[in-house]
């Protein structure tokens, strides 16, 4: 059986940020990863999927994008680029093609098993992505089986769906993208829409994550959240696309594009899909949202002075969902081959033989320290600031936890 003082599994940028940390306070670790670098980037995204945070905020401990187009939004290929340079640079142990199938708890530390052998640590990082399963509702069971079902992490491009039209059930990042691109293509798009986020590409000249970048939005940690951190952690992705054009994509936009906008899904019986009326409410209360962030970032401006460096404070019209939205749609009848669930997504613990999940299969955790001796977790949503899940987010997450268990080895050394 091998050893290593630390084993993280996972060489997404969670792993690697981990691992560059751990390097530098000489932890002895080791990096235990399925597939290859980026494996989740390389296999799991859909052809014409590019970041929505721009290439200066594509940041690692150590290391950051140099090109010249620092405002541009990086390819699949590009991202699977940088994070397989990144873990060449920082020179991270990593072992490729090393499945972890059960890990459980031992004297001391761990007992993991991979499809390579066991391997024995005393402490372990569970940096295997918070996206690994799409959440699709149970209501997905009762679509006729003459309809196509599918999640993101098998969508590819339009020319792989039956034909037909498309029902985009969600209407956050994944939704939205998916079903602009689709609309493009020349199918019927149905989009049904619970809450989601409502953003634009850009606001007084300046990308919107640059936006939240410097009011500091992304740094607000969970342990000072006012608001219930779980329900923050539970929020949908904004609505957010990333383009050479730099084009905002909402829902007003969508539907001038010719997406049909429905309210959330709620049923499915003989074929019929049911929406809620909430549509309406939906669109006013992300508005809603969408203006007191705006107003935030004014007051910031403000406050630091810098009114004349920017154009005048403006709003965006408001969310217009038509005069009239059905409630239900025969699914066969309007033609729709597939549906897309575009729900959310989910990591996946089956592997983890140690009781550290909820009665929902959360991982137990205070900010990122899990509850079990010497276990951590990184890269789950809000896990301890705002952007814990983005690339940007990897580097601080990692930083705090390898100092944790730091001390910790020196408090057991000593
Ligand atoms: C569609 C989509 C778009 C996104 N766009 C952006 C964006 O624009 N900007 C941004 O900052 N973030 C974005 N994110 C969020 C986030 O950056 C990604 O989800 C990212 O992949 C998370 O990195 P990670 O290292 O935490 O996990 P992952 O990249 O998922 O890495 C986990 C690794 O663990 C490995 N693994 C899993 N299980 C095992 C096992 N049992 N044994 C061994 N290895 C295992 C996997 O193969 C994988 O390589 C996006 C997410 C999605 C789903």
């Amino acid at each position: 059986m091998k050893f290593a003082t630390a084993i993280i599994i996972g060489a997404g940028q969670s792993g690697l940020a981990m691992s560059w940390h751990l390097s530098a306070r000489s932890i002895d670790h080791v990096v235990l990863e399925r597939g290859e670098v980026a494996n989740s980037w390389l296999t799991e995204r859909w052809d014409s999927l590019r970041l929505l945070t721009p290439n200066w905020q594509t940041r690692l401990p150590g290391y950051a994008y140099s090109g010249d187009d620092p405002d541009g939004f990086m390819t699949m290929p590009d991202v699977i680029r940088f994070l397989q340079r990144y873990a060449s640079f920082s020179s991270a142990p990593i072992v490729t093609g090393a499945r972890v199938t059960r890990v459980r708890q031992r004297e001391g530390g761990y007992e993991v098993e991979t499809n390579l052998g066991p391997w024995r640590c005393r402490k372990l990082v569970v940096a295997t992505g918070a996206c690994n399963i799409a959440s699709v509702p149970s209501l997905a069971a009762d679509l006729p089986a003459r309809v196509a079902s599918l999640t993101p992490l098998q969508y590819r491009n339009p020319a792989v769906l039956p034909d037909g039209g498309v029902m985009v059930v969600g209407a956050s990042a994944s939704g939205i993208q998916l079903a602009r691109e689709i609309r493009a293509a020349g199918r019927r798009v149905v989009l049904c829409v619970g809450e989601h986020v409502r953003m634009p590409r850009s606001y007084r000249l300046r990308d919107i994550q640059w936006w939240m970048d410097v009011i500091g939005a992304m740094d607000v940690r969970y342990d000072t959240m006012i608001e219930d951190i779980e329900r923050a952690r539970r929020l949908p992705s904004l609505q957010l696309v990333g383009t050479p054009e730099r084009v905002t994509v909402n829902l007003n936009s969508l539907r001038k594009a010719g997406v049909e906008l429905v309210g959330r899904l709620v049923g499915l019986c003989d074929g019929k899909a049911q929406f809620s009326g909430s549509l309406a409410n939906h669109c006013a209360l992300a508005d809603l949202k969408l203006n007191r962030l705006l107003a935030s970032i004014d007051d910031w401006v403000n406050s630091s002075g810098l009114a004349k460096q920017f154009p005048a404070p403006h709003r965006f019209e408001p969310t217009d969902v038509g005069s009239e939205t059905r409630l239900s749609l025969d699914l066969i009848e309007a033609g729709i081959g597939s549906v897309i669930w575009a729900t959310g997504y989910r990591p996946d613990y089956s592997w983890l033989d140690v009781p550290v999940l909820d009665r929902k299969g959360r991982i137990r955790h205070d900010g990122g320290i899990v509850a079990a001796p010497g276990m951590y977790v990184m890269g789950l949503p809000f896990m301890r600031r705002r952007k814990s899940s983005f690339i940007d987010g990897a580097g601080d997450d990692a930083a705090d936890l390898s100092a944790h268990m730091s001390q910790n080895l020196n408090r057991a050394a000593a």
